[in-house]
């Protein structure tokens, strides 16, 4: 039933230290003047790091 709108984006969270996609999130017309960045937890580094917004190839 919710459909994703054309306003909403999907992008990825990219650890900032091993640079892999842990965490996909929409990011709405709201929100895209900014970057999304969040300190969240990375399971391949195994501690807490900054995650950075991340555009989704192939899509
Ligand atoms: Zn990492």
């Amino acid at each position: 039933m919710a459909k994703v709108k054309r306003s909403d984006r999907l992008i990825t969270l990219r650890c900032s230290v091993c640079k892999r996609r842990n965490y996909y999130t929409n990011k709405n017309k709201k929100q895209v003047e900014r970057k999304i960045e969040y300190q969240k937890f990375c399971n391949w580094c195994r501690v807490k790091t900054l995650h950075k917004e991340g555009r989704i190839s192939g899509k």
